[in-house]
């Protein structure tokens, strides 16, 4: 039976260090402040505007929080980006994801101030990424190495396989695990030999966004599994791509759904958000 990764505990760790990070500087006068911008009324837009909110008093954050009519324009939406990346009270910037169909997301995205770009989807932080000199961590994959990592098995050597290849995830943790010299290999709805790829891997981690996508017969005994995916099923319970139920019997350590990923993606959001203002500060 696999050892269950608990993101609630490694979670509230990082938030512990960000927390007392930010008592220190608070000591030197600084207040750390996140911008959260949401449109419209998409009920799960609202849950991650409001945990995230919520994370931002747990470590001692200012949140300023913009909720905006869904027929805001385009150009009203890039006003108030403008406004906030010229406010000093605001050292990060998240606008929740998606947006309305008739604004174009790379436009607000590309708006944000590399600086406050706490998200790290702006182009010039995915490049950051990509060289691996990088200030802001990509919140879930960065997440879900803070839960590799509380394994204590070592990543470098190890063979790691991605499913999904989105911008968001996918792409950026395939970085991530190949900067801390994992042999990667990155598979999507192409790829035709998913079940060889992953039997061989060492680590597995699934962005795919399809319920028990991740099946026993996919998955090395002693593997680690990591679920990111976050699926609704018709009787309202959440799970994720893995089947839980099969996949633990065989894996090493497996994260569950919820309380795997999902805290993880908030805790580093803070954790970058610190950074912004430590940046700001020119405090290392
Ligand atoms: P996307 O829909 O953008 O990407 C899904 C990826 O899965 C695509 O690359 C797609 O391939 C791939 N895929 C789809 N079908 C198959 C298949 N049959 N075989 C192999 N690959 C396949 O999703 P995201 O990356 O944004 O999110 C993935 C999941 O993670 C979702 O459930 C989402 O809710 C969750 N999520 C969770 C977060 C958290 O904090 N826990 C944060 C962000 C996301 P292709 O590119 O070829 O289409």
């Amino acid at each position: 039976m696999a050892n269950l990764i608990d993101g609630k505990a490694v979670s509230a760790k990082v938030k512990a260090e960000v927390r007392d990070e930010a008592a220190k500087l608070k000591e030197q006068g600084i207040s750390i402040g996140l911008a959260v911008v949401i449109v419209g009324n998409n009920p799960a837009s609202r849950v991650y505007v409001n945990s995230k909110k919520k994370a931002c008093e747990e470590v001692g954050f200012n949140s300023y929080e913009y909720a905006l009519d869904e027929n805001i324009t385009q150009q009203e939406l890039l006003d108030l980006i403008d406004v906030l990346n010229n406010d000093d009270k605001v050292n990060g910037i998240l606008v929740q994801l998606p947006l309305p169909k008739h604004i174009d997301e790379n436009a607000i995205i590309n708006a944000i101030s590399p600086d406050k770009d706490v998200d790290a989807f702006h182009p010039y932080n995915v490049g950051k990424i990509m060289i691996g000199e990088f200030s802001f961590l990509p919140c879930t994959p960065a997440g879900v190495m803070e839960l590799i990592d509380s394994t204590g098995v070592n990543i470098s050597g190890k063979s790691a396989v991605v499913i999904g290849r989105s911008n968001i995830v996918g792409k950026p943790m395939s970085m991530l695990l190949l900067h801390r010299n994992a042999t990667v290999t990155i598979c999507h709805s192409r790829t035709t030999n998913l079940l060889e790829i992953c039997n061989a891997a060492d680590i597995i981690v699934a962005a795919v966004g399809k319920a028990n996508f991740v099946t026993g017969d996919m998955v090395k005994e002693g593997a680690i599994v990591i679920d990111v995916g976050i699926n609704r099923l018709e009787n309202g319970k959440l799970c994720g791509d893995v089947d839980f139920e099969a996949v633990s019997k065989k894996a090493g350590y497996i994260t569950p759904v919820p309380g795997g990923v999902g805290p993880m993606t908030i805790a580093m959001l803070m954790k970058n958000t610190l950074t912004a203002a430590k940046l700001k500060a020119n405090i290392k």
